[in-house]
């Protein structure tokens, strides 16, 4: 019996032990970056689940999820203005919300929609809808309501309210959609690098696939004090310049490029606070395909006089 107990307890010591071994040999392995040059989705979701963390990012209650996208660089100052804003904007509604700051990390041109894809991935699988949010743009008024898009995408700052864009197919600013229709449109082109036009090639897609834009109703306020657009144009130049054949491409709608075709890593996840507000950073490398958008660097050797023209613009 003695003998038969003494076994035992070694064989147990020895479980110990051996699991204490393999747990300070796990921790202590470098953090590798989140690289993902993959196609399936589960591959894509195996990446994004090293990164959740404990934190709590929303609720648990009922109500659907919100994750709030904020494709992002350097724009520090509107970031500290725009998280407690939305917060209390949000929190005014109700809205079981997340804030997600999207960092592109990487040296090439800055890209939106690739920015946007990147995010939709890490929370696709957590979140009911995003809503794809310029970090410059402050709703004011408290009937612009962030529900979830059931039917179709929510354009939130359409072009009747929006300060600086007014054409009736303008979708950019602010657009919420839920999950499902974002991925059944494929996302996002990635062609789209520096500013402009990549919000206009994702209204083709909402369009061909039989999707209405909603937006807000019964807004009485104007273009003025609808929304606060914090964005000096000397200050945060637009990146209107333009290479290689990047206008003749950017022109056309993409059949091609979206979630199945993205690539990048997610070099690390941050959790910050501003003024309280739970904020994550996601920086995000992007990878480019020189010879499918030779663009994502102009080197200015390609850009001749459409720098020229560019400088006009801003
Ligand atoms: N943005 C950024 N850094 C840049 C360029 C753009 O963070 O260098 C993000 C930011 O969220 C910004 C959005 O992309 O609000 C849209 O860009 P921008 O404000 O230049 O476009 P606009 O709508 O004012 O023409
Ligand atoms: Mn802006």
């Amino acid at each position: 019996m003695i003998v038969l107990k003494s076994v035992y307890v070694r064989f147990v010591s020895i479980i110990i032990l051996a699991s204490i071994g393999v747990t300070i040999m796990i921790s202590s392995l470098p953090i590798s970056s989140d690289t993902c040059r993959c196609e399936a989705p589960v591959e894509h979701d195996k990446q994004h689940e090293r990164f959740q963390s404990s934190f709590q990012e929303v609720s648990t209650s009922d109500k659907p999820k919100l994750a709030i996208l904020v494709p992002f660089r350097d724009r520090f100052d509107e970031l500290l203005r725009f998280a407690p804003h939305i917060s209390a904007f949000l929190n005014r509604q109700q809205i079981s919300f997340h804030i997600f700051v999207l960092n592109q990390n990487d040296r090439f041109r800055f890209n939106r929609a690739s920015l946007i894809n990147v995010g939709f991935l890490h929370v696709k699988h957590r979140y009911d809808y995003i809503a794809m949010h310029d970090v410059d743009l402050l709703p004011m008024n408290d009937n612009l309501k962030y529900k979830y898009p059931a039917e179709g995408p929510l354009h939130i700052s359409g072009p009747e309210f929006h300060p600086k864009y007014h054409y009736p197919t303008f979708i950019g600013g602010i657009l919420l959609l839920k999950v499902e229709h974002y991925q059944s449109l494929n996302g996002m082109s990635n062609r789209y690098w520096g500013w402009g036009l990549e919000d206009d090639e994702f209204y083709v897609r909402i369009k061909e696939a039989g999707l209405e834009v909603f937006r807000p109703q019964n807004i009485t306020t104007g273009p003025q004090n609808t929304f606060l657009h914090v964005h000096d144009r000397l200050h945060r130049r637009r990146d209107t310049t333009k290479c290689y054949n990047q206008r003749d491409v950017t022109r056309r709608r993409d059949r091609e490029t979206g979630l199945n075709t993205l690539r990048y890593s997610i070099a690390k996840r941050h959790e910050l606070t501003v003024d309280q507000v739970p904020v994550t950073v996601l920086n995000i490398d992007l990878e480019c395909d020189r010879s499918q958008t030779p663009w994502c660097e102009c080197d200015g050797k390609n850009d001749g006089k459409t720098r020229q023209e560019s400088k006009k613009q801003v």
